[in-house]
């Protein structure tokens, strides 16, 4: 019973004992964390969400440091800024090949390593539960949860969504999407159920 009743604080403690050994992993490249972090999320996030904004909600920071992380990833060619094709007066960010190339070296490998040596069984059902407690969290604190498209409201597949045709649809931004988005995070995402 006591046991249960620490287990709240002992597994943020060891969320956050796992947020430590990331931060710690110093300044590879010349980048700092949040900036590895911009980079992580332009290479997961769906076209409509690669904006400065989505990534402020995304990392939980304010509008104005995440414009300043960005922009210093633009001024050094890790990300390009492009007209968005959605809505004109947006850009929309795109990884440049040096920031692709530059993700191939992650410091976060070393943790996806540990993740790959658990048993798939295992590590499934812990990706559910972190998934769970950041959109908790993201509840609590006011902010989007992102989720991909599979699980959205506004998905409208239908089956369809086999080989490389782009047969599914956004019903919110009244737009097809290829299959290969399907799996990119949206901060527009809303929970089917
Ligand atoms: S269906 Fe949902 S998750 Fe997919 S692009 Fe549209 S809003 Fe985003």
């Amino acid at each position: 019973m006591e046991a249960d009743s620490r287990s709240e604080e002992e597994g943020a403690e060891l969320l956050a004992q796992l947020g430590y050994a990331v931060a710690g992993a110093g300044y590879p490249r010349g980048l700092t964390p949040a900036q590895w972090a911009a980079l992580r999320y332009l290479s997961r996030a769906n076209r409509f969400s690669r904006t400065v904004s989505a990534f402020a909600e995304f990392h939980a920071t304010t509008r104005g440091t995440a414009s300043q992380t960005v922009q210093r990833l633009v001024d050094r060619g890790f990300v390009q800024k492009n007209p968005s094709a959605v809505d004109g007066r947006s850009i929309r960010l795109d990884l440049a090949k040096k920031g692709r190339d530059t993700l191939e070296d992650d410091p976060l490998s070393d943790l996806v390593a540990a993740f790959r040596s658990l048993q798939p069984a295992v590590r499934a059902r812990f990706v559910r539960t972190l998934k769970e407690l950041v959109a908790r969290l993201s509840q609590v604190r006011g902010g989007r949860s992102f989720g991909t498209c599979p699980a959205c409201l506004h998905f409208d597949c239908d089956g369809r969504c086999t080989g490389d045709s782009a047969e599914c649809w956004c019903n919110l931004f009244e737009q097809p999407l290829d299959v290969a988005e399907t799996d990119e995070l949206c901060v527009n995402f809303e929970p089917a159920n």
